[in-house]
Parts: C-alpha cells; structure tokens; sequence
C-alpha cells in the first residue's frame, strides 16, 4: 500500500478532509429535501450507521429554505448540491450548510460566483468541483482522452475559484466505469493538492454498483489517492455508508466499527449462515469500536475463525458452538443459533472495552 498523497486539508463542520485525516464516507440523501421530516429522518439514520458527510441535493428555493431546519436538527456536516442558480447557494449558506457542491462553470454570471465566494470565504465554507463524464461539453481538442478532459475542465474550474482568491476546495472526478474514475484521479493527483472526493459514479443497483466502487475505490486508496470517498448505488444510501466504511476496514484505513466474518457455506453447513450474518450485522451497524463477529456453518474452519472473534458461532452436527472472546463457551440447539448469538453479542458490548483483550484488538 502506498503512502497517502499530501494533500491540503480543508474542513466541513467538524470533520476534516485531506491533510493525512482520516478517510471519510460520504452519502447522500434520497427524500425530497423539500420533505423535511423524512430528510431528518434518514439523515439520522447515516450519521448512526457511521457516515462522516452527506450530500443534499437542492434543485429550487423551497429546497434551500427547508435547510436551516434540517441544519439545525442534523448532527452531521451537509453538504448542498447545487447548479446553476447562485441564489440557491447563497441560501444555502444563509441556512448554515457546511459545504457546497458546485461547478464554478454552471454559474452564468461572473457576479453571481463572487458572490458565492465571497459568502463562502466569510464562513469558510469548501466548495467541491465535481465533474462527471457524462456531462463534459462537446469542444474538446481532438485526440485528448475522457480521463484527461475530465481533469482539464477540473483544473478550469478550480482557476476560477481561485482566481477570486478561493482555496477551501476539493474535488471529485466520477465516471461510471472503473478504468476512467482511476485515470482521472491518477493524471489529477499530481496536478493539485487540494484534497479528492473519490468514488464511481452512477455505478448501477448493489451487487455491481458496490463491486465497481470497491474496485474504483479501493485501488484509488491503494495507490494513496483519495481523501474522502462516497459509494454510489441505485439503492438505500445506508448501504453507501456500509460498503464505503468495508472498503477503508479491508484496506486497513480504519479500525471503528464492526466486522463480520461469514463462510460462503456448503454441503456441510449446518444453520442459516446468510440470515443469521445479516442479522448480526443489522445489529452492529451503529457499534464505532472494533467488533468483530464469526458466522461459521461448520466446525471444519468455524472454531479457528471464532477464536480471532470478539463474538462466534460455529455450526455442529446437531448443535451450534458458541465463543466469546476467542474462547468456547457453550452449545445450544441449531435452532437457538441466532437469539443466542446476538445474545452474545449484547452482553459483550455492554462490557467493553474491559473484556477485550489486547491480542484481540491487534487482530480486528
Ligand atoms: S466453514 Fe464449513 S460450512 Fe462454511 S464453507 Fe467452510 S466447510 Fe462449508
């Protein structure tokens, strides 16, 4: 893994981004922010389920006004995402947002951006430049490749900020597909240090939406690129935070949280390794400390993996093993699996951080 690239840190709220900070996940919201309620809703619903950041989109002055309320009940830096309308980012200003989302370029008038700036630099609010290449203008120099537009129309963007004497920015370069997200970052990471919201955009539902982020991602962070990260599924936004906060846990870029262990099962799996797995971690979704938790269909490699787990179970012939910090504990029928798991796994985390031993720690 390579060493993080510098880059200048810059802060929403109170989290920081770039400057060696830790990697954060991003999401956004789904509801109409216009729908106030269901915004705060799900908005406490990603700040529980450990999200660092989320990103509101507001296409009209309704949306901008329903801001300061949702500002005020949400315990989480926003983010505002705007285009075209100046008046639009000024009231979410105005509404105390914590960062904007806007394309310097999307601004007709050079007036109206001053004017943006010049409200942002008072609050000290960042801007991201996000370009997307699926909306990259027509007037590019023949023979330049998607990759290198990309970062070209970025690289404008980014004079016009500081051409008015603006530096709280960042920046994302998205594509859909994995090898143009990885080139744009690559050719702009060393073409800048302002920090990079990295992520693979319209990325498609779940299963491949999360495959191509991880990949896109994962290799992004490999190679020391990448300073916050948002994954983008057509699909709940909590499984953004959940399938982003994965990739930083199996990169080695963040402890917090919990981690589930489960076998692909087989002919010898004796209990319902998928739903049980699931449960487990429905139930740790908003645990921050390292916890990590061993479903295991059999006894082949179910007590091996249960001794590296704060919490384990390993199904028998007719019965389910039971481990607690690494250690056999009890048996119980198949069919008490589940209840006796999560059981498990409450009376653990009511006495953390005490029970948990050092070795266990190393090896989360
Ligand atoms: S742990 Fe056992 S049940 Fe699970 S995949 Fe391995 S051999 Fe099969």
């Amino acid at each position: 893994m390579r060493e993080r690239r510098h880059s200048v840190p810059v802060r929403l709220g109170n989290v920081t981004v770039g400057g060696g900070a830790p990697v954060s996940v991003q999401s956004m919201t789904k509801t109409d922010t216009r729908d106030i309620g269901a915004t705060i809703n799900q908005l406490r619903c990603l700040a529980d389920a450990g999200c660092n950041i989320v990103r509101l989109a507001v296409p009209d002055l309704e949306a901008a006004s329903a801001l300061s309320t949702i500002r005020r009940q949400a315990a989480i830096p926003l983010v505002a995402d705007i285009h075209f309308d100046y008046r639009l980012a000024i009231a979410a200003i105005e509404a105390g947002i914590d960062g904007l989302r806007l394309n310097p370029g999307n601004i007709s008038q050079p007036d109206h951006l001053r004017t943006i700036v010049r409200h942002a630099s008072e609050r000290s609010i960042p801007i991201r430049i996000g370009v997307n290449a699926g909306s990259l203008p027509h007037d590019y120099q023949p023979g330049t490749s998607l990759p290198q537009r990309m970062v070209s129309l970025a690289l404008e963007q980014v004079q016009m900020l500081e051409a008015l004497d603006f530096q709280h920015i960042k920046i994302s370069l998205k594509a859909s597909d994995v090898p143009t997200t990885i080139d744009a970052y690559r050719l702009i990471a060393d073409q800048t240090a302002y920090p990079l919201h990295v992520g693979v955009t319209e990325a498609g539902p779940p299963i491949c939406g999360a495959i191509r982020n991880t990949l896109g991602i994962g290799v992004l962070l490999y190679m020391g690129i990448g300073d916050t990260i948002r994954v983008s599924l057509s699909g709940d936004p909590l499984m953004e935070v959940d399938t982003g906060k994965e990739i930083l846990r199996s990169l080695g870029l963040m402890s917090a949280g919990a981690s589930v262990i489960s076998c692909p099962t087989c002919g010898r799996t004796s209990l319902d390794v998928s739903t049980i797995a699931t449960q487990v971690m429905e139930r740790l979704r908003s645990v921050t400390e390292p916890f990590r938790v061993a479903v295991m269909g059999c006894v082949v490699n179910g007590p091996g993996e249960c001794e590296h787990a704060d919490v384990g179970i390993a199904g028998g012939e007719d019965k389910v093993l039971v481990y607690r910090s690494g250690t056999f504990k009890r048996s119980v029928p198949i069919d008490q699996a589940s209840d006796a798991l999560l059981q498990e796994i409450d009376s653990a985390l009511s006495v953390r951080p005490a029970e948990t031993s050092e070795e266990m720690r190393k090896n989360v």
